[in-house]
């Protein structure tokens, strides 16, 4: 047994072997010692039905998903051996292989699956410079490669996607090795886990020969791949690995999209977080992102399309007009919408199931709902007929005959109603359908008529009312009885088995029956088995066109999604434009007006355009300038995926890239200060900008002294607003959305004609603010921090002297010692002069001495003492 072990550890050297005993799936060695404490279960050293001697651990059979879910959860690969024929007479040691190997990125079953998200698992590829991306969802059967472009890295792709597992070749050491183990240092959530290929992974010729092996085809051009490119590399080591790990040939990986990396609008990780399209800031909120606003689908795989939507925003007009008509079609026919919205409830996840079909994972409950799906996916396309708009139209793959019916008839016609979750357990078909099962099942209810028979026979004759027959793996049919009954057990009995409460034991007249009833079972396992391979492959000959007609249903689903929150939630749909402008009236915030239903969300307008280029937005805290940032952000976003916006109108000069910088965020765990993100997010946006993208700026230069913030802000809001084409021929002025409390960067729009101030506009009523949150031309003359502070609960004695001091800061005074006078109180003589000043320059001392004298009060007498002051201090004698 353990020379079998061992072949089999060498097959999958890196994952914990699940070696199946009886009903247990046991772990050995080092195996068992990382298991045990990961799945909290106790070590042993010798095994009680072998004579094995190891560390070891195991689970038991009917627990496997649990145990495997907490080791993938760990991020370790866990290789599944089954053994492949049953137990029999004269065997010593029965036939086992590994089914499957479970990575992160390769799971299929679907109780480790987020329903409403794809499992995806990246491999890269570097060559020539070049660096391709590969990406499949093994669940689905979603294969694409994209290409990098624009200077992207890998890690900030890949930051961008949140794959599960990332996999590269043992060659190319790089970049994202290490940007996945600083995340996972730091505790990153959702940090993928990462792989390093085998050395046998095809490269350059055999890759390009594994994919045209794949997918038949003489070339690989129909699938837009570059010869001997890094696409070819990273594709086919994908392909490989998938096939490795689930020990099938992956045929519903029928297709494989070239993603153009130039195509669409990027939207980077860190914008990504700050506009919380998918993750709120606030820990659990629930209904705290665009997604959760957005997402009414009905389907798991129309919530992970949508979810599609909006991480990869279209960037072409046509495609983007294109997936507004389908929305429009579907907001004006509100009947049919709302029978869509009904039908599409009853829906299984169809790619999920065909894919666990199509690896050989699926047991014949997976079937009999995949022909169910299959019935109701048709009937849902029929509804849908009459659309007309082109994403819609009933053509091509959406038609409903596209989907294969013959393959759900066929699953009815064969299996039973209600088939059992794993075909080991046995009574997959129906009667009559296959000769050979009809006629063993006879002869197994005949069998158990006898056995029947022998029990009630053996029970008088011994005088036991309280015996059984009993099934037992390793001993067969046996009587069992109380211990108590030991004495009237025969002597010509075959004892099976003593144990404390009770005593197994076989006579001559059940052994015979036993082996009649376990030959029929190993004979109707063994033509079941064989019959429900037969409808696997028949339904894995079907996946590709299954999953074909599903992502339409799909699509379909999120349209209907999108329809349904534009009709609710009054959205209109949006004007294209090709020039960079933002023109919108009454935008919303989808995510803020759809948390506070109660109360009423003020709408603002927004003009962006060639002459003004940039809004320098002042304002109050808690004014509502960051909601009205993100707002326009995200409807140039919905608007990229397709969606109708929050808006009464709104017209979109289309954009390459969205970028944030908000707030500030500490990245400890990685060593660098908020100032430090703050800037290197900075950077990156004056790096990348280009005439046609959106910059939203919130709170730049925050993190540091004022003056040098406020310079730092200042020479940003320049660069953008002037562009640089010194760097780039794209390195225009771009379009942006400053917000800051520097009210000192409003005046930029004196130098720079395109710049624009705004403010949110307030009230103050009895010393309080009443914010307005309307966003008028102009600037805030002030920040109300004091105000707000008060709001936050700030013990009174604080802000009563946070207002004397702001009051002298608002007079700029400055003492004769040339110290702000900020320390001062009314009516309190100076403080004692102390060395402030010590590392200042002494002409800058004058200066500023100078600027904070009271002319107007003072005597010619006064005036000469500051001179003779400001003397002594310029000779070094002060
Ligand atoms: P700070 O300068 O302190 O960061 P801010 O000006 O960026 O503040 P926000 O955080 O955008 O202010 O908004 C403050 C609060 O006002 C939020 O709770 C938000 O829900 C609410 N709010 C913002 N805009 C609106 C609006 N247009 N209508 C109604 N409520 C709004």
């Amino acid at each position: 047994m353990l020379e079998q072990y061992w072949a089999l550890k060498k097959e999958a050297p890196d994952a914990v072997l699940l070696y199946r005993l009886g009903d247990f799936y046991e772990m050995f060695y080092e195996d068992a010692e990382i298991a045990a404490p990961l799945l909290g279960l106790v070590l042993t050293a010798r095994h009680k039905d072998s004579d094995i001697e190891a560390p070891m651990c195991g689970v038991p059979q009917h627990a496997l998903e649990t145990y495997v879910s907490k080791l993938i959860a760990a991020g370790k690969k866990v290789a599944i051996t089954e053994q492949t024929e049953l137990p029999g007479k004269g065997k010593t040691i029965v036939a086992r292989r590994i089914v499957r190997i479970v990575t992160p990125g390769t799971v299929v079953d679907s109780d480790r699956l987020e329903a409403r998200r794809a499992n995806e698992i990246v491999s890269v590829a570097r060559k020539g410079g070049l660096t391709a991306l590969a990406t499949l969802d093994l669940s689905t059967g979603d294969f694409s490669v994209c290409t990098l472009v624009n200077g992207t890295t890998a890690a900030e792709w890949i930051a961008r996607r949140l794959p599960r597992e990332v996999v590269s070749f043992p060659s190319d050491r790089d970049d994202v090795a290490a940007w996945i183990a600083s995340n996972r240092d730091a505790g990153t959530p959702e940090t993928p886990v990462h792989s390093v290929l085998d050395a046998e992974s095809p490269r350059g010729r055999t890759a390009a020969d594994l994919l045209e092996r794949h997918f038949k085809t003489a070339t690989l051009e129909p699938f837009g791949l570059s010869s001997g490119g890094p696409d070819v590399d990273a594709a086919a080591a994908l392909l490989h690995y998938a096939v490795i790990t689930q020990r099938s040939e992956c045929a519903h990986v029928a297709s494989l999209r070239t993603e153009n990396g130039a195509d669409g609008l990027i939207v980077d990780g860190v914008t990504a977080g700050h506009l919380e399209l998918f993750r709120s800031s606030r820990e659990g909120v629930k209904g705290g992102t665009l997604l959760d606003v957005l997402d009414r689908t009905g389907t798991s795989f129309g919530a992970r399309t949508l979810r599609r939507l909006v991480e990869r925003p279209l960037g072409r007009r046509a495609e983007i007009e294109e997936r507004l008509d389908a929305v429009e079609e579907l907001v004006s026919e509100p009947a049919l919408l709302e029978a869509l919205v009904h039908a599409l409830k009853e829906i299984p996840d169809l790619p999920r199931l065909a894919s666990r079909i199509a690896v050989g994972a699926a047991g014949p409950r997976d079937l009999a709902v995949l022909a169910m799906g299959i019935e109701r996916a048709a009937a849902l396309s029929k509804l849908a007929a009459p659309l007309c708009s082109r994403l819609l139209a009933e053509e091509g793959e959406a038609s409903p005959a596209a989907f294969p019916h013959v393959i759900g008839d066929t699953i009815r016609e064969r299996l039973v109603d209600e088939p059992p979750q794993s075909s080991r357990e046995g009574g997959l078909f129906r009667d009559g359908f296959d000769a050979a099962i009809d006629e063993i099942r006879g002869l197994r209810r005949e069998s158990a008529s006898i056995l029947a028979a022998l029990e009630a026979e053996e029970r008088t004759r011994r005088g036991i009312p309280t015996l059984r027959v009993k099934f037992n793996q390793v001993f067969g049919h046996v009587f069992e009885v109380p211990a108590s009954a030991r004495g009237k057990i025969p002597e010509d009995a075959v004892r099976r088995q003593t144990l404390a409460s009770v005593e197994r034991y076989a006579t001559a007249a059940l052994a015979v029956a036993d082996e009649k009833l376990r030959t029929a079972d190993a004979r109707l396992f063994e033509r079941e088995s064989q019959l429900f391979q037969e409808l696997v492959n028949e339904a894995t000959e079907a996946a590709p066109a299954l999953l074909s007609a599903a992502a339409r249903v799909g699509l379909l689903d999120a349209l209907v999604s999108l329809a349904r929150v534009a009709r609710s939630s009054n959205w209109c749909r949006p004007h294209l434009a090709d020039e960079p402008i933002l023109e919108i009236a009454d935008g919303r915030h989808p995510v803020v007006e759809a948390m506070r239903a109660r109360e009423p969300f003020i709408p603002n307008d927004t003009a962006l355009g060639p002459d003004a280029r940039v809004i320098v937005l002042t304002g109050p805290n808690m004014g509502g300038k960051s909601t009205y940032l993100r707002q326009n952000a995200l409807i140039v976003l919905l608007t990229h995926l397709g969606s109708f916006v929050p808006a009464a109108s709104a017209t979109v000069g289309l954009c390459d890239r969205i970028f944030t910088r908000v707030g500030a965020s500490d990245s400890l765990a990685r060593g660098e200060s908020t100032f430090l993100v703050e800037m290197a997010e900075t950077a990156h946006i004056l790096r990348h900008a280009t005439e046609r993208s959106l910059v939203i700026l919130d709170e730049v230069g925050r993190g540091t002294s004022t003056f040098d913030g406020l310079s730092l802000a200042w020479s940003i809001a320049e660069r953008l607003h002037d562009g640089d084409l010194s760097v780039r021929a794209t390195a225009g002025p771009a379009r942006v959305l400053f917000a800051t409390h520097y009210h000192e960067l409003t005046e930029l729009s004196l130098v720079r004609p395109a710049v624009k101030n705004r403010t949110m506009s307030v009230k103050e009523w009895n010393g309080e603010v009443v914010f307005l949150r309307k966003v008028v031309d102009g600037v805030a003359d002030r920040s109300y921090g004091v105000q707000v502070a008060r709001l936050a609960g700030l013990p009174e004695s604080v802000l009563v002297r946070a207002r004397e001091i702001l009051a002298n800061l608002e007079k700029q005074q400055l003492d004769v010692g040339g110290r702000p006078r900020l320390a001062e109180r009314p009516g309190e003589p100076s403080p004692p002069v102390v060395q402030l000043d010590l590392f200042r320059g002494q002409g800058e001392l004058v200066l500023d001495t100078i600027g904070g004298l009271d002319i107007e009060r003072m005597t010619p007498l006064s005036a000469l003492n500051v001179l003779s002051t400001l003397q002594i201090r310029l000779r070094g004698q002060g």
